[in-house]
């Protein structure tokens, strides 16, 4: 059996809990291996090896920190396909999308090779006579990052590197789902040169993230998962005193409006519904059709679902299983759900005939049409390749239907008016909007969040608002003695 543990200043380590969580391969239903789940005194190692190295790291110099940086790109790039059937093995999304993932998570590596710039201050000369004032950014010492199951890779790399670059330790927990990629993308971090302690890894589930959360010494925590838990991580690090960046779950609207290229729409429809099985969280659940071209969109769509082949992510199909057997069952019953509550299933999953095991979680792409706001499959993330068309009179009624939403992580409007979209860009409570453009994630050098319930805290991930997370500011104001200097002078400092 494949034990797979921890990484602790700088080596593969096993921790003293004897819980283990079992490790699927998705595509076939076999227990592939089991995780250790670390407990409160696994973190506290950890959390003791990022101290110690924080202390020095802090000093290595941008050169320094940057050719580090360079380095693991280098390995990271090299190494793409390896890292991508690492993630198909154990997340089972097909190899393709795999390599995708990775691929936006070199972007943010090459974004941090570049901190010297995002990390310069201002200077402002003779703020008052012969008195200087400039602005540092410093790293926080130790910072927690914790990811779900749907990047391995990518989510990791949202901030880790940026973490780093500004000079910060960090102590990473991937999801026990599937956590070998994390490990791998830690060995390569050391063998890029990154200094014992700098990063490590521990493999947990609610307990480790608990004492995460808890531990004095950790300073800031970036997570992202489910809305519940995004919000309990929150609440609990705020608590501790903390800065906490906690990105949840969503439910994606895509709003087109009758002028839209519909061939267009169809295609991102499918593509941003069904990739991945719908598990992201920019996926689009939601389908707001502005009438009359709901019937005309949904038989394109339902066209384009029909040649969507499902099966093992390593036989070159479009989409793979979901998960775990859990979820799968999980989001089966959401389709029982919608065909209760009234839903048309112009597509059903659930009589998928997959291209692999037997054995796998399979659950085939499935489009409701004629969904209503009070539904389940359409009031719940259900993360899965599940489509709701909801269909509406006007554009204003698509605008009040999503920003009705609890959450506001994604949205795109299909559209050739310009004047609609900039609107609706303006008009909408989301995070990060797609004009024609189905999946809107920004690059590297921008920053990736969501409103609403798709984000409590306040700053973005990655980008300006990934640096700003990791670095504290301080201001110093400073002058150096002359002959003219002014002598006592108890007033309140005013510019002279
Ligand atoms: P999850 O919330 O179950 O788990 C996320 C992390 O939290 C994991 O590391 C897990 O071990 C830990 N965890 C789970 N339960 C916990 C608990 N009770 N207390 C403390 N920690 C706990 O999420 P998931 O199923 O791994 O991932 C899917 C979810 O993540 C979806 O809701 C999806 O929308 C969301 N997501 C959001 C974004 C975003 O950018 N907003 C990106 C990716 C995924």
């Amino acid at each position: 059996m494949n034990l797979i543990g921890h990484f602790v200043d700088g080596k593969r380590v096993g921790g003293t809990s004897t819980r283990r969580g079992d490790v699927f391969d998705p595509a076939t239903g076999r227990r592939t291996g089991q995780v250790e789940l670390a407990s409160a005194a696994d973190v506290a190692v950890a959390v003791e090896a990022a101290e110690r190295a924080a202390r020095t790291w802090r000093d290595a110099s941008l050169a320094k920190r940057t050719a580090v940086l360079f380095a693991f790109r280098e390995l990271v790039n090299a190494r793409r396909d390896r890292l991508a059937e690492v993630i198909t093995a154990e997340h089972g999304k097909v190899l393709a999308d795999a390599a995708g993932e990775v691929q936006r998570g070199l972007e943010v590596i090459e974004y941090a090779c570049g901190i010297p710039s995002a990390l310069r201050g201002g200077f402002s000369e003779n703020v008052s006579t012969e008195v200087d004032s400039y602005s540092l950014r410093q790293p926080l010492g130790v910072v927690a990052v914790i990811s779900p199951f749907n990047f391995p890779v990518m989510v990791p790399l949202w901030f880790v590197p940026v973490a780093v670059a500004a000079g910060n330790a960090v102590v990473l927990k991937p999801s026990e789902k599937d956590p070998s990629a994390a490990l791998l993308l830690a060995e390569w971090f050391a063998e890029a040169g990154l200094p014992d302690g700098v990063l490590n890894v521990v493999n947990g589930d609610a307990e480790a993230v608990d004492a995460l959360l808890d531990h004095p010494t950790v300073r800031a925590v970036s997570f992202v998962g489910s809305t519940p838990v995004a919000r309990h991580v929150y609440q609990r690090g705020t608590t501790a005193g903390k800065r906490v960046q906690a990105l949840g779950g969503a439910k994606n609207h895509m709003v087109v409006l009758p002028d839209a290229d519909l061939d267009l729409a169809a295609d991102a429809a499918v593509n941003a519904g069904f990739g991945s099985a719908g598990e992201r969280c920019m996926a689009i659940s939601a389908l707001v059709a502005v009438e009359p071209v709901a019937d005309d969109l949904v038989a394109r769509i339902a066209d384009r679902v029909a040649g969507l082949r499902t099966g093992d992510g390593r036989r070159g199909c479009d989409m793979g299983p979901l998960v775990t057997a859990a979820h799968a069952d999980r989001v089966r019953s959401y389709v029982e759900a919608g065909v209760a509550a009234g839903a048309v299933a112009v597509v059903d999953g659930r009589d998928v005939t997959p291209d692999g095991d037997p054995d796998g979680f399979w659950l085939g792409p499935t489009l409701f049409d004629r969904v209503t706001p009070d539904m389940s499959i359409y009031t719940d993330e259900i993360f899965g390749p599940v489509l709701s068309v909801l269909r509406v009179g006007s554009y204003d009624e698509a605008v009040a239907l999503v920003n009705a939403s609890p959450y506001g992580n994604g949205t795109a409007i299909f559209t050739n008016d310009g004047g609609a979209a900039r609107r609706y860009q303006h008009e909408v409570e989301a995070g990060m909007v797609g004009v024609n453009v189905p999946i809107p994630v920004p690059m590297a050098y921008y920053s990736f969040g969501g409103w609403k319930a798709s984000l409590f805290g306040d700053l973005h991930a990655h980008g300006a608002d990934g640096v700003a997370f990791f670095t504290r500011g301080k201001v110093v104001t400073s002058r150096w003695l002359d002959p003219r200097h002014g002598g006592v002078n108890l007033g309140f400092p005013t510019q002279t």
